[in-house]
């Protein structure tokens, strides 16, 4: 397997976009800067990714409800919430060329030991100054003042665009778990601890590029909000710590390639915060937050609706505001990382030059969990019977184009874990030629044995 660090961004992006998994967006416009449309395979990868997350955090756990709340909120939500006194990035303009920059990235780029996440507005504008840090695209010296700039992206509801119906895109999505926590609760006779999760999009609107799919303005989080009473939120942070890690694991990243970063400078919102990274061809990126949010997002909607968030425990007949844990996981960012993880460059005969590459992705994950490969144009109807078989049950490829050798190569590619060849003894037989993707090994196994064959090895 090749290391992570040799691995590089530019291939990885070419795969994705020859093979359908992910492609630039509004390419035919010349692309719009950090926004990337899925194919059919990063689409299916992406659907996959969700399912095992409902899994385990949803189907597979006690007292876990989802919900799927709407993207635009009443804006009072987002005042409640902070966002809009504070959810903001500290930008300064370069007078000569007019690049705009993050003030804290001008200077982490210049001494990654500086800590500007720790500095205020003035320290920074005080740093970049006393460093003489130069304009990254000019060279010259010559700043704007630093202004906060908000990052939630803002539209108008209605026909008028005045500052009235000012109504934004979800910068999160865990306001939507937040103010429906009370609903979910009465409705499913929940007692806490109890969890609300919730797949969807969220919007940002920064300037920093990328990295491919690491850092988009659209982009779509998998969040899980713990609701418990006071004293047992410390346990409770620690659990989903390790619980994600595990999760991580279990989708096929092993362990080295994992992280924990415990936040020194906290959100307005959290008593506690920690990352999990991921080791990216391009360095240590955050895939995952958990953070105890305390009683604050409650509180602050109990203040600003006018309505009680209070708890009433069943047992001791107690009323209070409940303590939120928060793991979120970025989809995207979990994506492009079991893409990262799972790409390598194999030498198959160093003699003939021969190298495949090959996504070692994990039979749950893989868009297509299996292939159906005619050895000869002539057995397609016969072949096509098994593809009709299997697809009832699984996504399942089928391909005629081609040798058996470059077709398998084309499914590695791509990451199918197997290749069923339906040869000429087929016909006489009724059995088909398996090829494992990894050790490349065939095993001789019958048609109506497949199903069961395969099911066994896709569970997550
Ligand atoms: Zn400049």
């Amino acid at each position: 397997m090749m290391k992570n660090e040799e691995k590089s961004m530019e291939k990885i992006v070419a795969l994705c976009k020859n093979r359908g998994f992910i492609f630039a967006g509004s390419d035919i416009y010349g692309g719009l800067a950090n926004t990337w449309d899925y194919g059919p395979l990063g689409s299916r990868m992406k659907n996959n990714v969700k399912d095992t997350w409902r899994k385990r955090f949803i189907q597979e756990r006690v007292n876990s409800y989802e919900v799927d709340a709407d993207i635009l909120m009443h804006p009072r939500v987002w005042e409640a919430s902070g966002h809009v006194a504070s959810f903001s990035d500290p930008l300064l303009d370069c007078k000569e060329c007019k690049m705009r920059f993050r003030a804290d990235n001008l200077i982490d780029e210049f001494d990654p030991d500086a800590h500007a996440d720790g500095m205020t507005k003035e320290e920074m504008f005080d740093y970049i100054k006393a460093h003489s840090i130069p304009c990254p695209h000019c060279g010259k010296h010559n700043f704007t003042d630093i202004r906060e700039f908000n990052l939630m992206f803002q539209t108008f509801r209605g026909v008028t665009n005045d500052s009235k119906n000012v109504i934004y895109l979800r910068p999160e999505n865990a306001q939507g778990e937040y103010v429906n926590y009370l609903n979910v609760q009465r409705s499913m006779r929940a007692k806490l601890p109890f969890s609300i999760g919730q797949i969807g999009k969220a919007f940002r609107n920064e300037i920093t590029p990328g990295n491919f799919t690491f850092r988009t303005i659209e982009f779509e989080q998998m969040e899980f909000q713990t609701f418990c009473k006071e004293g047992s939120d410390n346990e409770l942070y620690e659990y989903f710590k390790e619980y994600g890690k595990k999760y991580f694991e279990d989708l096929g990243i092993p362990s080295e390639h994992l992280r924990y970063h415990d936040h020194e400078k906290l959100a307005h919102y959290a008593k506690a915060a920690c990352d999990i990274e991921f080791l990216f061809p391009f360095g240590w990126g955050e895939i995952n937050g958990t953070h105890n949010r305390t009683d604050f997002d409650l509180k602050r909607h109990q203040e600003y609706s006018g309505k009680t968030q209070e708890y009433l425990d069943p047992d001791t007949g107690e009323k209070f505001i409940p303590y939120i844990i928060e793991s979120t996981y970025g989809l995207d960012r979990t994506v492009l990382a079991l893409l990262c993880e799972a790409y390598d460059e194999e030498i198959v005969d160093a003699e003939k030059n021969d190298t495949r590459v090959v996504l070692h992705l994990s039979p749950a994950i893989a868009p297509f969990k299996a292939a159906v490969l005619p050895l000869s144009k002539k057995l397609s109807d016969e072949a096509m019977k098994v593809y009709e078989k299997l697809n009832k049950k699984f996504m399942v490829d089928f391909d005629v184009t081609g040798s058996i050798g470059k077709r398998y190569r084309r499914e590695d590619e791509i990451g199918t874990p197997w290749c069923i060849t339906y040869d000429f003894d087929s016909l006489e037989d009724n059995c088909v030629t398996v090829r494992e993707r990894d050790s490349m090994e065939q095993v001789r196994i019958s048609i109506d044995s497949l199903e069961d064959y395969f099911a066994d090895k896709i569970t997550f």
